[in-house]
């Protein structure tokens, strides 16, 4: 192997920067030369590379989202497309790829496989969805995010005596509500994962008020149903002033939290290690604080398993 190509797919995640600064620097360390593919799949299939250099990630550690930019691209479905980017790829030289992103991206990575190309993923997401590792780059700067947001907005529910529900992203996973609800003390925490029911959330927030509560928060991923309408109901039963935020790509963006560097660090290097052991058609993730390398089908076997201990914690905290 000679030379690598390295690229990123999907939604944005805080951290992907980082992801590829360790690529290319544990390449060249290694004395192999690195593409950059611009506008994952779409760049792939449109032939947009640039060499990277040392120099192409420097100073990049410190920013949120992707400098070699990322794409949603349906048109790689299309076996021709997919024939063009191999062919592309072969042009160029490239022996190997690294695939930064989500379960998508990987699916496309491992689509890359059966034609030949030797793939390894990283995940990049911020929903944390993923399995095989504890997680994915750009969770922890989301929850952060969301976390500094409800402190905000409790300032106001708690001078106003108001419910704020908020809606956080996630897609059809309720991670990021349930670390930033836990972490920001919101008092119900609704996730896809875990059933809920309005009245028993009423019923809590009638507790609280009885007990002399200023405010209550209310955490809704989005994956599990409108803040919106949520709130609709809410204020319907209870009587209760509720004010809705829907905190929206604000989650995403910003500068990566010292984890998120130092996981894309980790997981970028190993990325190459994997390569170069002649492991392919795998994706690096880090478990207990130690990198492991699972392969894509199982990756794509496996669910991400919802810490449910963590939601009962949560529960019984905002008691
Ligand atoms: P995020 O978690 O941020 O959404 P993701 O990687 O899951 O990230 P997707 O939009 O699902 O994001 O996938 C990214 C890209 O991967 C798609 O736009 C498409 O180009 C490619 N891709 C997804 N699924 C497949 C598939 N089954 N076969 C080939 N390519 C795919």
């Amino acid at each position: 192997m000679r030379k690598i190509g390295v690229l990123t797919s999907g939604g944005d995640s805080p951290g992907m920067n980082a992801a590829i600064r360790a690529v290319v620097r544990k390449a060249i360390f290694h004395g192999l030369e690195v593409v950059g593919v611009r506008r994952g799949f779409a760049g792939l299939i449109a032939g947009d590379f640039m060499p990277m250099q040392l120099g192409s990630v420097a100073d990049i550690i410190h920013r949120g989202g992707t400098v070699l930019r990322t794409a949603r691209a349906p048109e790689f479905l299309a076996r021709e497309s997919q024939e063009k980017a191999v062919r592309n790829l072969r042009d160029q030289g490239i022996d190997a790829l690294v695939v930064i992103g989500g379960d998508g991206s990987f699916r496309g990575a491992s689509v890359l496989g059966s034609y030949g190309i030797h793939t390894v993923g990283v995940p990049g997401t911020i929903d944390n969805d993923i399995p095989c590792t504890d997680n994915s780059i750009g969770f922890d700067t989301a929850v952060n995010n969301v976390t500094d947001a409800i402190n905000k907005v409790r300032d106001t529910a708690t001078s106003h005596e108001r419910v704020y529900v908020i809606e956080v992203m996630g897609r059809n996973s309720g991670h990021i509500a349930l670390a930033a609800g836990l972490a920001g003390g919101a008092e119900s925490i609704l996730v896809p994962e875990v059933p809920y029911n309005l009245n028993e959330i009423c019923e809590r927030l009638e507790r609280g008020v009885k007990r002399g509560k200023l405010h209550s928060i209310i955490l809704v991923a989005e994956g599990a149903g409108s803040a919106l309408e949520v709130g609709e109901a809410l204020k319907k039963k209870t009587n209760m002033e509720t004010r809705v935020t829907i905190l929206g790509h604000l989650q995403r963006g910003g500068t990566p939290t010292a984890y998120d560097r130092m996981l894309a660090s980790r997981l970028g290097a190993a990325a190459v290690d994997t390569l170069l052991e002649g492991c392919y058609g795998k994706m690096v993730g880090l478990e207990s604080g130690k990198v492991k390398v699972t392969s894509f089908d199982e990756v794509f076997r496996q669910k991400k398993e919802f810490p449910e201990d963590l939601y009962k914690l949560a529960t019984i905290l905002a008691i």
